[in-house]
């Protein structure tokens, strides 16, 4: 069995790797080649800890595991370190034989960011120039690093409800070189790209703060009850996602279906789009949104591909199993 501690990651996982694992498995999701087991979340009743798992099966990818972890808390304040906690284990799918344990950390962070991105690229006019981020927390950099390199974009505009947090989107903007400029929500019509990625419970972006032609990814709401837009916005707009299952039950658009704007016939899985059986956007008028609930396939696919790295540089460490 093959081990790729967490403080390898950094060095091993690139964001265009990310993008291609996470693009080649929406597509086998698809295509029916690849499917997520049922998700199980436990808050454990310890340390006040939210653990689950996370698994599928990508056949064509011959990719089977499962991530282990969730949310401690209390880990920052009182042991200096992050509160998300993941592990990712794979297995041969010819054997059921463990291949693999690979630290999920940084690698959740990178293919959740390859998603909104992956979307980005199938979904939202090529003469994009204004991104708009909602949400300025340790993933909202991440996010907006990938959504930088998928269209010649000339400016960062953004809006949190913690305004003190803003100056991190400022900062990866600068990188990037390009001008950031903190909004209200209704400047976000400015926006021909927004991608939300907050912890919110209630509705934060309405219908009328997206102009025509926009492409939405939210990309927060990944648990009952979160919600980060309204429902009229998805009643409003094309919606794709990573899976419609997930996509109804966990993600943006459960708000949506329980209100009965829309069905889950009306929601189209990204990698339709990304395989060709989908046209995507329509026209330059549309509003696509892509409802990014994060699925399992996801994790497994960076940490093949990781592993596929780290044996390539010889810093996978060997144990006997
Ligand atoms: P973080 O704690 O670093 O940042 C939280 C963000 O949400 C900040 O911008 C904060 O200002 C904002 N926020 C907090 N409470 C809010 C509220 N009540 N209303 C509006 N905004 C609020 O967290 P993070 O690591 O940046 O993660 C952000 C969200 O993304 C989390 O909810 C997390 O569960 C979700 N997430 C989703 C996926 C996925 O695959 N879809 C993957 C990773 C994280």
């Amino acid at each position: 069995m093959l081990i790729v501690p967490e403080r390898e990651i950094a060095d091993l996982m690139t964001r265009e790797a990310a993008f291609a694992a996470v693009e080649k498995v929406f597509a086998a999701m698809a295509a029916d080649d690849a499917y997520n087991f049922p998700v199980v979340r436990e808050a454990i009743g310890h340390e006040d800890a939210l653990y689950g798992f996370k698994g599928g099966f990508d056949r064509s990818g011959l990719t089977l595991g499962l991530k282990a972890g969730g949310y401690w808390p209390n880990n920052l304040e009182e042991r200096g370190m992050i509160n998300h906690q993941s592990t990712v284990f794979l297995f041969d799918p010819n054997t059921g034989r463990a291949k693999a344990m690979v630290g999920g950390n940084l690698l959740t962070a990178l293919r959740t960011a390859a998603a909104s991105s992956v979307s980005i690229r199938h979904l939202a006019r090529e003469d994009a120039r204004v991104i708009g981020m909602v949400g300025a927390g340790h993933q909202a950099t991440f996010q907006l690093r990938a959504a930088l390199e998928q269209r010649d974009f000339d400016k960062v505009i953004g809006w949190n409800l913690h305004p003190e947090m803003l100056p991190n989107l400022e900062k990866v903007a600068a990188e990037a070189s390009l001008p950031f400029e903190a909004v209200e929500l209704e400047g976000m019509r400015e926006a021909d790209v927004i991608v939300s990625i907050t912890s919110s419970f209630a509705p934060i972006l309405l219908a009328d703060h997206v102009s025509q032609g926009c492409h939405i990814a939210c990309m927060g709401t990944d648990t009952r009850g979160k919600q980060e837009v309204a429902p009229e916005l998805l009643a409003k707009a094309t919606v794709f996602t990573d899976e419609v299952a997930q996509s109804v039950s966990i993600g943006e658009a459960q708000h949506a279906v329980a209100a009965g704007l829309i069905r889950a016939d009306d929601i189209t899985q990204l990698g339709a789009v990304i395989g060709g059986t989908h046209t995507g956007r329509s026209s330059a008028e549309e509003i696509t949104l892509f409802d990014g609930t994060g699925v399992g396939l996801q994790d497994l696919a960076v940490a093949a591909a990781v592993v596929d790295l780290a044996v390539e540089k010889g810093i996978a460490i060997e144990v006997d199993f």
